[in-house]
């Protein structure tokens, strides 16, 4: 099947900017979230992010505006009901993402696929609160999806051949490489990124750095472009706590044991950039350590 229209549910940082990537690369978008004002400032990032392209020389103005004409709003799931592809984006929460399936695919037509990006819930579970696992699987987008190359591809159990082709050949047009991942908890990236940014939160909590010797050991001492804890920031702190319950639960090993420090950055409020506060405070001009 050919996939020409694109619904995303989530206008959170990941779900915007596969909705930018999606619209530049010739699809018709739908962008849906529970909370309307999600929308419009989903819609306002993506038009400041085509702007800077287009003063950058990247883009020609046309392009911008025929990408833009490509997103329309969606304000509730009847309005998907002859789209070809679903992305789900929403909160890194199993019970949030299982009734957006119960209530989405009502509405679908019986040949649509639905895509999950989510950073570690296992796909076949996820499937199973679908009508229809076979034509369900995992579509993982890095952060921030226009800047970064890779999209894991995770088949469920009961995922079929021709589901994931059509992916791949959409994340192809895309312009991204693909990696494919077997359905285990945080499937590849996630395995081996969360546990690294945990254990430095675990190595703040006990004492042995600060928020600043961390980053900087990190960044001068293992060539990391950013710091474990600006990372941390940056991917949202609430989603890289769900990533270690995933791992912890799914995996029955105390090694991926959550810090405590990051329970507690989590029930402060304090989730890194998007909350303006987390390893780092980014209310001042320049981000300072909270630690
Ligand atoms: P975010 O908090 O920025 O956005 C989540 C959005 O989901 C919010 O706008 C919220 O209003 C919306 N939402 C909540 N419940 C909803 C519902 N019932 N229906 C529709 N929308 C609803 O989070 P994010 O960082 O964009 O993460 C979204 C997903 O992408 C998660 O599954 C996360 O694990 C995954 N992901 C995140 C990253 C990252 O670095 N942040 C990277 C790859 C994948």
């Amino acid at each position: 099947m050919k996939i020409r229209k694109v619904g995303v549910i989530g206008a959170g940082q990941m779900g915007t900017g596969i909705a930018q990537i999606c619209a530049q690369a010739g699809f018709q978008v739908g962008l849906n979230d529970i909370s309307k004002d999600r929308i419009e400032a989903g819609l306002a990032t993506i038009n400041g992010n085509l702007a800077r392209r287009v003063k950058s020389g990247k883009l020609s103005e046309a392009d911008r505006e025929a990408a833009l004409s490509r997103i329309s709003k969606v304000a509730s799931f009847d309005g998907f009901g002859d789209y070809d592809l679903l992305i789900e984006s929403a909160v890194e929460d199993e019970q949030v993402k299982r009734k957006i399936y119960q209530s989405l695919c009502p509405h679908l037509k019986p040949d649509a696929i639905v895509g999950s990006n989510t950073s570690s819930i296992s796909i076949t579970r996820l499937a199973s609160a679908t009508d229809r696992p076979e034509r369900f699987m995992g579509i993982h987008f890095m952060n921030p999806v226009p800047v970064m190359e890779l999209v894991e591809l995770i088949r469920g159990i009961a995922t079929e051949e021709q589901t994931f082709a059509a992916v791949k050949e959409f994340v192809t047009t895309l312009h991204k490489t693909i990696a494919v991942s077997e359905d285990f908890p945080a499937f590849i990236v996630n395995r081996i990124l969360l546990p690294m940014i945990n254990e430095a939160i675990y190595t703040l909590y006990e004492g042995v750095g600060g928020v600043e010797a961390i980053d900087t050991a990190m960044k001068l001492g293992a060539r990391h472009p950013m710091g474990p804890l600006e990372l941390a920031d940056f991917i949202g702190l609430d989603t890289c706590l769900s990533v270690m319950q995933v791992l912890y639960d799914g995996l029955a090993d105390s090694k991926y044991r959550p810090c405590p420090l990051l329970v507690k950055y989590v029930e402060a409020g304090w989730l890194g950039r998007k909350s303006n506060r987390g390893f780092y405070d980014y209310r001042g001009e320049k981000p300072v350590p909270t630690r």
